[in-house]
């Protein structure tokens, strides 16, 4: 682990040449092993009529079709290498946030890889190993002791943290992790934004504020309206973070705050049209994956559902890694009404509405049924719903019938992660 942490140290001060010439020097090995060794990718690329010589750098991977995740839900053993028992594999899987759960292993090099790429993340929020208490706020994935012994071996190395459940969460649970937090001096905080947010509303209601030096957010979409009562809340800047496990891509924000760095050791993060295509600097598209270690279970041109604008600018900071804005709402945010409209939850303005509402959530209830749930702040007066109810009309367009529902709480999975968008079809 500590050799892989030197290795990101450095690594993030490489330039774009230096990150195109690592790129491209492992992609003719992955292919090889992915053609040779595994029977999705033999399949894939026949049926494509490509041949692993005609993969050769990054340029090539527009020649390779798209993989979704339907294609690892369906034909997830056939991902699995006949040669993976040479990469001490981990069984992983994912949830939450997508609603469609599907599974995949990931090699311990990999995994290592991963996390000290979190580390490194960390490190720029000021966080130091050892030293420094770590509130962690969030259900099961976050916590330690809740998965198996890799993640606990990390957790005795970052050793120093104060774990904070995120399910089935009471005022008395709030009162006591933020009295955990200030008689500890704790400055560091990391978790889900729905759960954090419900920490930072609990002080600014009855304490008003808690410093913090740097607060980490991870595993969800990070709404506006969330880091803006976070930012209050813990006087702090935000270090969100965007994760994919399968396909093992990461980003996160730097110091100067705003965008995400790519991190570009452990996958090559595309965003590419509907062709395929890489997308020009400025412009939206979907976010396409290569990983660059795990043979075991390769990815390659792997497209998890999200979207991204591939940014035009160059961060202050220095570091030349590709830069990203991950837009908010996956694939499987979008509804498909009756219709014929296609209505993305996250575009509905409700960030504007931060001082009414606490909490909300979208549910498709049927083709032609939208419900908007929501948990008030304060009384919310009957005109203010009508104006809801029709700003949900008007983004369902005709024929949808639409409800605005006061509730006093919505419902955590039991995963903790916090769901804006369900649909019950
Ligand atoms: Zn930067």
């Amino acid at each position: 682990m500590n050799a892989l942490k030197g290795f990101v140290t450095q690594t993030q001060h490489w330039t774009s040449e230096q990150w195109r010439i690592y790129h491209n020097e492992h992609i003719p090995a992955l292919i090889q092993q992915a053609y040779n060794n595994v029977p999705f990718y033999r399949q894939w690329f026949d049926a494509a009529g490509i041949k692993p010589e005609d993969i050769r750098t990054v340029d090539d991977l527009i020649k390779i079709p798209i993989v979704r995740k339907a294609d690892l839900i369906a034909h997830g053993a056939d991902f699995r290498a006949e040669n993976a028992s040479e990469y001490a594999m981990i069984h992983h899987h994912t949830g939450g946030t997508t609603g469609t759960p599907c599974a995949y292993d990931m090699d311990r090099y990999s995994w290592a890889l991963n996390w000290a790429l979190k580390m490194r993340t960390f490190e720029w929020g000021g966080y130091t190993y050892g030293e420094d208490e770590l509130g962690v706020m969030a259900g099961g994935s976050l916590i330690p002791g809740a998965r198996g012994g890799w993640k606990n071996r990390l957790w005795r190395y970052v050793n120093n943290y104060y774990s904070m459940p995120a399910s089935h969460l009471t005022t008395e649970m709030l009162e006591q992790y933020y009295s955990y937090l200030r008689n500890n001096h704790v400055r560091f905080l990391r978790g889900y934004p729905s759960a954090l947010t419900t920490l930072a509303e609990y002080i600014r209601e009855h304490h008003n504020v808690l410093p913090m030096q740097a607060v980490f957010t991870t595993a969800e979409m990070l709404l506006p309206h969330q880091r803006k009562i976070m930012e209050e809340a813990f006087q702090c800047k935000l270090f969100d973070t965007y994760g994919c496990g399968d396909g093992m891509g990461h980003a996160t924000e730097c110091e100067v705050h705003g965008e995400l760095h790519v991190c570009e050791e452990c996958s090559i993060l595309q965003i590419v049209d509907e062709r395929g295509k890489e997308v020009h600097d400025g412009e939206e598209g979907e976010i396409v994956l290569t990983a660059l270690y795990n043979y075991g279970f390769p990815f390659i041109r792997y497209a998890p559902g999200d979207r991204a604008v591939k940014s035009e600018k160059k961060c202050t900071c220095g570091r030349e890694t590709k830069m990203i804005r991950v837009l908010n709402g996956r694939s499987s945010d979008n509804f498909k009404l009756a219709n014929g409209k296609i209505l993305n939850a996250f575009s509905l303005p409700i960030e504007a509405l931060t001082d009414e509402i606490f909490q909300f959530q979208v549910v498709q209830e049927a083709k032609d049924k939208v419900s908007l749930l929501i948990v008030p702040k304060k009384i919310i007066s009957n005109k203010r719903l009508e104006d809801l109810r029709k700003l949900l009309e008007y983004h369902c367009g005709e024929g949808i019938q639409v409800n605005v529902m006061i509730v006093e709480h919505i419902n955590v999975p039991q995963s903790g992660k916090m769901r804006f968008v369900v649909s019950k079809i």
